[in-house]
Formats: structure tokens, C-alpha cells, sequence
């Protein structure tokens, strides 16, 4: 067959064999490619390589094979144009497959505090981006696990943050520019838990060249003892997804089972009310929008948009998307708790209060206004006051209501004080709704106050219940 071939070559226009050379050439590069790629990530053994050339080698077919199912490519077991892209994609420079020469069992780490060092700096941004970069990439985890991290600027702490080219001192060098991104070590005593970026890469803010937030948040994973994911909306996926609104950012789910899995859930928030409180501490499971039993801690309008906030969670119903958005509220504004009481807008102030047990939070946009958090009392509340279930602005007549159990408290926003004879009793002035309210919103000139999963709309010029409704019928239930 081989001398066929040649044979047939020989008789070929010139250009044309020049053509099939190159081809044959850059069939070769993409094999070496796709080969190191297996044994960088794949556990392909390196005896096994020397049968690459040979494509019905069963045990690299198979290698192909099990990489196109984790990366979600379609199953072929060739090199075809999909998987050639995906080889020469950024990604993590841990490997897919568990090889348990580098990873063995599954290492967590043994206790809930944690230190981390940032050893050193890349050049591409300032100090204070790195470090609100990492801040904000721990608190991702932070925010669904009861651990915790502190700093330390020397000495040895459990997860060392440093920058490095090329060979750096461990098993694996980096390779300049693209590919591999950075990589981090499983929990463990010495260099393990470490992270290592490549400083090759162009690291950055925004999503102009590789964004640090969204590497370091996926290294970190590796550093608590998370591996790589074949799902392809996990942070824990090996390839980098570049986010372009990085404020969209959101955990998946699976990225959730997976550190839940080895530490569990945060503890229940400790609220300062000495009040137990109904709300239902955070847990594993996301809230579905559109379960029926669906019930809200807080709704706000912000900027025209409407959010439903849930737990750790917020959706976003804008009116230019029919779907609404899901966000962790941590990824908008990083300083607030979850499990919120209450929040409305002051259209005027282009600001959202947000209300948590004695304390509350101005947001403008993603920002937490300095000064922050207050307490509720400096609003005019008796000390006895603890929490408050509800809040919303009547926009035109600048006067914002307050619901604590089965009463009800009136502020006025142009002199910002308490006005005189409240509270009254909601049954009294909002007949029909059923005291405890959980959250209340105005819009198209009525108010909508949330119960449960009931939600009851009620004008206030008829002072009346007008319509009774599921509590997510915002949401296109
Ligand atoms: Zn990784
Ligand atoms: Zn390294």
C-alpha cells in the first residue's frame, strides 16, 4: 500500500503534492498535539503514544474517546475539527482523569479555617486587583461551605498563591502563552493546596485577556479538593470560559455537590435578632423558580428591573429578557448576607435598602455604599424591633412602609423620619392581606404583597385585594 501511494504521488502536479505534504505535516502536528494532551490530561501512558500513528489503536481510540465525552464533544474517536479546536482551547493544567500517582484518594482538607498566602504578583495589574481577585475567588466558595479563609502576608500558609513562566520548580512547567492557564494542587501539607498561574498569560480584570477572577476561582476549587467537571456550565469544567458580564458569574449546581460533597453546606447564618426566625437557613439545594411552593425573602425594584431574592440567590426579571436571570447575591454585592428580610427603592436616590435582622445596606448599581451597614433603629424603630418582614416605597408620595409581623410602621423619604401614629395594623389599612408579609412591591400603580407562596395585589385607592396569585407568577411561571 505504502509504495501505491507513492506511486500515485509521483504522478501528481507539483503544487498539489506540495499540498498533501503539508496536510500529512499538519496532521502530524495536530497528532502530536492530541497526544500530549492525552497524556497531559487523559493518563495516556507515554508506551502507548508510539501507536498513535496508527489510528485503530484501540487504547487511543478509547483515550479520544473518553476525552470527547468529559469535554462534550461529539463521541467520534477521531481527530476531527471539533476536537483539534478543543486541544489548542485555554485551559486548567490539571489533568481530567484522576491519576492517582499525583492525586490519591480523595484529599479535603481536615479542618474549616484556612490561610492563604499571595506570594508574589504579575505585572499585568495592580497589587489591590490581585488581591480583591482572590478575595472574591475564595468567597465564592466561602459562600457554600462552612470554611473559612484568612490572610497571611508571610510564613507558610495552606494554599501559597504565586505567579511563575515556564519551569517553576514542581512536576509541571508552563508552557508560554495559552494552553495551560494555571494549576493547583489538592489539600495537603507542603506545596499542596497551592496555586500557580502562568504569568505568560495576559491576566486581567474584565474579559479582555484572561480573566483572574474566573482562573482563580477554579483553581481554588482544586486547592479545597474539587476536580475537574464534565459539565459544561461548571467553573469546575477544564476548559476557560470566557465571561464577558462577569457579573452573570454564577456556581453551577454541580459545582455546589461537589464541595458540598466534601465539606457540606455553611452553617445556618447567625442573625443578631435574639427572635428566632421562620426563614429556613440556606441550604444545599437551589431554589426552583417555578415550584408552586415558591416563596421570596425579599423583593425590590432596581433600576427599573424587578429582584426576587431567595436564600443566596436572587432572580433578575429585566424587561428587555422574557427569561429572568439567576444570580448568587455574592457575585453582585460580595459584602451582603444571604437570607435577606426586606429591600425597596428610592427611585429619587437611584438606591436599594437592604434589610437583614437590626441591620441594613444602600446599594447603587453592584455598589455597597460606604457607611454601610446601619442600624435599623437610626430609622426610627422602637429597640424592640428586631427584623423586618417587608418594605416598599410608594413612589409618587415618597412614603415607604415597613411590615413587622402583623402590623405595620410608615416612613416619610423627605424628612426621613418615622411618621407620627404607627404602627397600625395591616388588617386595619390593607384589608385582604395576610399578615405575616415576606416581601411587597409597586408596580402599575398597585401593591403587591408577597405571603408564602400566595401573593396578593391590592389597590390602594379601592382599598382592596383585586387579585390573589402565586408568589412566582413574575417570574412566567
Ligand atoms: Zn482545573
Ligand atoms: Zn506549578
Amino acid at each position: 500500500m505504502k509504495h501505491l501511494a507513492i506511486l500515485v504521488l509521483l504522478y501528481l502536479p507539483v503544487c498539489l503534492a506540495y499540498t498533501l505534504k503539508r496536510a500529512a505535516k499538519e496532521e502530524d502536528t495536530s497528532m502530536d498535539l492530541v497526544r500530549k494532551y492525552l497524556e497531559n490530561y487523559y493518563n495516556l501512558e507515554k508506551d502507548v503514544t508510539q501507536f498513535v500513528r496508527r489510528k485503530d489503536s484501540g487504547s487511543v481510540v478509547k483515550k479520544i474517546q473518553e476525552m470527547q465525552k468529559f469535554l462534550g464533544l461529539e463521541v467520534t474517536g477521531k481527530l476531527d475539527s471539533d476536537t483539534l479546536e478543543v486541544v489548542r482551547k485555554p485551559r486548567c493544567g490539571v489533568p481530567d482523569v484522576r491519576n492517582f500517582q499525583t492525586f490519591p484518594g480523595t484529599p479535603k482538607w481536615r479542618k474549616t479555617h484556612l490561610t492563604y498566602r499571595i506570594v508574589n504578583y504579575t505585572t499585568d495589574l495592580p497589587r489591590d486587583a490581585v488581591d480583591s481577585a482572590i478575595k472574591k475567588a475564595l468567597k465564592v466558595w466561602e459562600e457554600v461551605t462552612p470554611l473559612t479563609f484568612s490572610r497571611m502576608h508571610e510564613g507558610e500558609a495552606d494554599i501559597m498563591i504565586s505567579f511563575a513562566v515556564g519551569e517553576h520548580g514542581d512536576f509541571f512547567s508552563f508552557d508560554g502563552p495559552g494552553e495551560i492557564l494555571a494549576h493547583a494542587y489538592p489539600p495537603g501539607p507542603g506545596f499542596y493546596g497551592d496555586v500557580h498561574f502562568d504569568d505568560d498569560e495576559k491576566w486581567t480584570e474584565d474579559a479582555s485577556g484572561t480573566n483572574l477572577f474566573l482562573v482563580a476561582a477554579h483553581e481554588l476549587g482544586h486547592s479545597l479538593g474539587v476536580f475537574h467537571s464534565a459539565n459544561k456550565e461548571a467553573l469546575m469544567y477544564p476548559l476557560y470560559n470566557s465571561i464577558t458580564d462577569l457579573a452573570r458569574f454564577c456556581l453551577s449546581q454541580d459545582d455546589v455537590n461537589g464541595i458540598q460533597s466534601l465539606y457540606g453546606p455553611p452553617p445556618a447564618s447567625s442573625d443578631d435578632t435574639l427572635v428566632p426566625t421562620e426563614s429556613v437557613p440556606p441550604g444545599p439545594e437551589t431554589p426552583a423558580m417555578c415550584n408552586p411552593a415558591l416563596s421570596f425573602d425579599a423583593v425590590s425594584t432596581l433600576r427599573g428591573e424587578v429582584l426576587f431574592f431567595k436564600d443566596r440567590y436572587f432572580w433578575r426579571r429585566t424587561h428587555w429578557n422574557l427569561e429572568p436571570e439567576f444570580h448568587l447575591i455574592s457575585t453582585f454585592w460580595p459584602s451582603l448576607p444571604s437570607s435577606l428580610d426586606a429591600a425597596y427603592e428610592i427611585n429619587s436616590k437611584d438606591t436599594v435598602l437592604i434589610f437583614k435582622g437590626t441591620q441594613f445596606w444602600a446599594v447603587r448599581g453592584s455598589e455597597v455604599q460606604a457607611g454601610y451597614p446601619r442600624s435599623i433603629h437610626t430609622l426610627g424603630f422602637p429597640p424592640t424591633i428586631r427584623k423586618i418582614d417587608a418594605a416598599v416605597s410608594d413612589k409618587e408620595k415618597k412614603k415607604t412602609y415597613f411590615f413587622v409581623e402583623d402590623k405595620y410602621w410608615r416612613f416619610d423619604e423627605n424628612s426621613q423620619s418615622m411618621d407620627q401614629g404607627f404602627p397600625r395594623l395591616i388588617a386595619d389599612d390593607f384589608p385582604g392581606v395576610e399578615p405575616k408579609v415576606d416581601a411587597a412591591l409597586q408596580a402599575f400603580g398597585f401593591f403587591y404583597f408577597f405571603s408564602g407562596s400566595s401573593q396578593f395585589e391590592f389597590d390602594p385607592n379601592a382599598r382592596m385585594v383585586t387579585h390573589i396569585l402565586k408568589s412566582n407568577s413574575w417570574l412566567r411561571c
